[in-house]
C-alpha cells in the first residue's frame, strides 16, 4: 500500500507537478491550496507525510509546520518545505519551524522522490516493523508504543527512535556521530551533544519502570543497550 501525501502548495502547475509524479511513483495524494485547507483536511484523517509550499496565501508554510509540530496527534508527520527562497538562513528557519527537510525550487522529481523516501524512511529508521523485546521492556513500531510488563511508558519521537535503535542493536557500542547518522539520519544540524540530552530523556522516561540501566554509557566510546 502506497503512502498518502499531503500537498499543500497554491500554484496549480506546482500541484499538478507534484500529483502527476508522486501518483506514478505507487503515492496516494491530497491536495490543499493554502494552510487552513490543509489543516482542514488534517483534522479528518492522517497523512504519512507533507510537502509544504513556504509561501502560501493567508497562513504561511512555516506557521503551518509550526502548527502541526504543537500538535499532540500530528507533531511526528514528516514533513518537507517547498519554496524558491535559496538563501542558507532561509533553510535554517525552516529547519527550525520543524520541517524535517527542505527542498528548493525549481526541483527535480528525482529528487523530490529521494527526500520523500528519506523522511518516510526515517519515521521507522530501522525498516523493519516487527516489535522488539529485551526483557520486560516491548517497542511496537507500527503501534509506536513501548511497553514495560503492563505498563506504558511515553516516549518522545526522539527517544522513540533511538531507543528502537538500541533495542536492535544491543550489546554493541554507537558513538555519538554513529548514533546521529542512525537514529537522526543526514539532519546537518544536529550536533553531537544532542544526544546526550536524548540519551538523557530516555533514561528518565524508562526510570520509573526499572529498565534506566539499559542504556548505559561507555566512556570514551558512546552508549549502547545492555542487558548485563
Ligand atoms: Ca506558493
Amino acid at each position: 500500500m502506497g503512502a498518502t501525501v499531503l500537498i499543500v502548495e497554491d500554484e496549480p502547475g506546482i500541484q499538478e507537478v507534484l500529483r502527476f509524479n508522486l501518483h506514478q511513483n505507487g503515492y496516494d495524494t491530497w491536495v490543499a491550496s493554502d494552510a487552513e485547507q490543509a489543516w482542514a483536511l488534517l483534522r479528518e484523517g492522517m497523512p504519512d507525510a507533507l510537502l509544504v509550499d513556504w509561501m502560501l496565501p493567508g497562513m504561511n508554510g512555516i506557521e503551518l509546520t509550526r502548527k502541526v509540530r504543537a500538535d499532540r496527534r500530528l507533531k511526528d508527520l514528516p514533513i518537507i518545505m517547498l519554496t524558491a527562497r535559496i538563501e542558507e538562513r532561509d533553510k535554517i528557519l525552516g529547519l527550525d519551524s520543524g520541517a524535517d527537510d527542505y527542498l528548493s525550487k525549481p526541483f527535480s522529481p528525482r529528487e523530490l522522490l529521494a527526500r520523500l523516501r528519506a523522511v518516510l524512511r526515517r519515521r521507522v529508521p530501522q525498516g523493519t516493523e516487527a516489535p522488539v523485546e529485551i526483557g520486560l521492556l516491548r517497542l511496537d513500531p507500527v503501534g509506536h508504543r513501548v511497553t514495560g510488563g503492563e505498563q506504558l511508558i511515553e516516549l518522545g519521537p526522539t527517544e522513540f527512535r533511538l531507543l528502537h535503535f538500541f533495542m536492535t542493536h544491543a550489546e554493541r557500542v554507537y558513538s555519538r556521530a554513529q548514533l546521529l547518522d542512525h537514529v537522526w539520519g543526514d539532519h546537518v544540524f544536529v550536533e553531537e551533544r544532542t544526544v546526550d540530552v536524548h540519551i538523557r530523556r530516555l533514561r528518565s522516561a524508562l526510570a520509573p519502570y526499572g529498565h534506566d540501566g539499559l542504556i548505559q554509557t561507555v566512556r570514551g566510546a558512546g552508549y549502547r543497550l545492555s542487558v548485563q
